[in-house]
């Protein structure tokens, strides 16, 4: 690669690395201290893509205070499996007056945006869980702001409920308790309540400072009063952004689509996103070229706190990836390609031996493996499912994830599977004819699924098996 851009033979980098000690192959990695001497020796000049001068990192610099303006609160649901996420995210759709007028078609762009009467906005994650929020979280995407915990007022805490406490509370983030199906006869608020205290959440009708609401995401009742209390949560936090300046935000979702190419959905952080706007999203680029909102309609801007949908990308970038714009084109392809470097160095690179990890590799060797590859219909799933296989692993056997993706299941799948005898999961996806073909060939096995608990039960079972009776 730097042989290309100087105009030099290969093999002569290689002898000249040679001569200053540090011998290398051809595609091997080279810090850029030694690049810039290889660079100076051949009498070019050095055009330094440094990791400080490439890494537009999202919220580096600050925005003068009088630049500031009231944004949107971003909420994540999470809660119990079955306690009703899915409804009252559904439901609070329904609330938006703007969206009442226009007749009510939504689409799901893993965001959306509720208005209501006082004109103040809300912005929803439409994943709920903690799996997302976590992983989002693990790529150094803090994007909610608040979280909604859901629990059934007629089962209350329930073991998924707890993690999603554990979850928000590391986040540092506000929490708001929704008591749902509280139309049910058998349904007891109180007991939640008392229940929650267990875990440190203690809500204002037991004298504490966390927000509760009793709901009904199927009679839609209480829905205004949890709006009202996600924006005073927000009053107090005083949620703002600059508005006026090149945008920056992060990806919530990100898929290929069929007759579109890349799409992503972006929630803009601050700045205000354009059409024709240079972007560089993780490791794509690209100029946005259309926009759209979650009503499915093309928009010119999206500010700050509003979710759209992104075309005109490269390729498909990595939920949780930065969203920055940029002055020009040539600077956007070389900030995605230097981080596509840098990423492949880190997936290439061997891990440097020291004494601490060779002990480590020595015991790894005497755990079992459960070997699969995951591919997925949205990089949000992908996410999730990965995160769900990896908290499977314990110290005697561990889920190794060979590959995992967005899209359908393709030949290079299956060869990677079969080469290790791995089962391919495919989440809402399905594999192709050649795909196809070759498994039965190679009989390798495919796992669908479409509900993630059904998948970690699955693969928990083999695990058990591969272990024998005493697991
Ligand atoms: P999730 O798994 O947390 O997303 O839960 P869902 O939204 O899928 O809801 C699980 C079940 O509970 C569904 O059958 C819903 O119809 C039901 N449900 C959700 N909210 C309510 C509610 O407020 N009242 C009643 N009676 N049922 C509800």
């Amino acid at each position: 690669e730097l042989a290309n851009r100087m105009a030099e033979r290969g093999s002569d980098l290689i002898k000249a690395l040679f001569n200053l000690g540090t011998p290398s192959a051809m595609d091997d990695l080279i810090d850029q201290d030694t690049a810039e001497l290889l660079v100076t020796e051949f009498g070019h000049n050095v055009t330094r893509v440094s990791e400080s001068d490439a890494d537009i990192d999202v919220d580096q610099d600050v925005d003068a205070s009088e630049t500031l303006q009231p944004r949107a609160p971003v909420v994540t649901i999470m809660g119990h499996v079955d306690h009703g996420k899915t409804s009252l995210l559904d439901a609070l759709r329904g609330t938006n007056v703007v969206r009442g007028e226009a007749g009510g078609i939504t689409q799901h762009i893993g965001a959306y945006q509720v208005q209501v009467k006082s004109g103040d906005k809300v912005t929803f994650l439409d994943t709920p869980g903690h799996e997302a929020f976590g992983d989002m979280r693990a790529r150094g995407a803090n994007v909610t702001d608040i979280v909604v915990l859901v629990v059934a007022a007629d089962d209350a805490i329930k073991p998924q409920t707890v993690e999603a406490i554990n979850h928000t509370k590391a986040a540092n983030v506000p929490m708001i308790v929704a008591i749902n199906k509280i139309d049910k006869p058998e349904a007891n608020a109180q007991k939640v309540r008392e229940q929650l205290l267990q875990y440190e959440v203690v809500v204002e009708e037991m004298s504490g400072d966390v927000q509760d609401v009793e709901v009904s995401a199927t009679k839609k009742t209480g829905l205004d009063e949890l709006i009202e209390k996600i924006l005073l949560q927000a009053e107090l936090m005083e949620l703002t952004a600059n508005p006026d300046r090149l945008a920056e935000g992060t990806v919530i979702e990100a898929q290929l689509d069929r007759g579109r190419g890349a799409v992503a959905t972006v929630l803009v952080r601050r700045g205000t996103l354009k059409v024709g706007d240079i972007i560089v999203v993780g490791e794509q680029s690209g100029k946005v070229r259309a926009l759209i909102d979650d009503q499915g309609k093309q928009v010119k801007t999206a500010g700050p706190s509003m979710p759209v949908e992104i075309l005109g990308l490269s390729g498909v970038p990595l939920a949780g990836d930065p969203l920055s714009v940029v002055e020009n084109e040539a600077r956007a392809r070389e900030v995605a390609a230097y981080r596509a470097s840098v990423a492949t160095g880190k997936r290439t690179g061997a891990a440097p031996v020291d004494m601490e990890n060779l002990f480590a590799n020595l015991a790894a060797t005497k755990v079992e493996q459960v070997p699969v590859v995951v591919k997925a219909d949205t990089q949000g799933s992908v996410g999730a499912i990965v995160g769900a296989l990896n908290r499977l692993s314990t110290d005697e056997i561990k889920v190794r994830v060979l590959s995992q993706g967005v899209g359908g299941i393709t030949e290079s799948d299956v060869l990677l599977a079969a080469a290790s005898k791995a089962p391919v999961i495919g989440f809402n996806v399905r594999p192709n004819p050649k795909a196809q073909a070759l498994a039965k060939r190679d009989r390798v096995e495919f796992l669908y699924y479409d509900v993630i608990y059904h998948l970690t039960d699955a693969i928990r079972e083999r695990m058990a098996g591969q272990l024998g009776p005493e697991y």
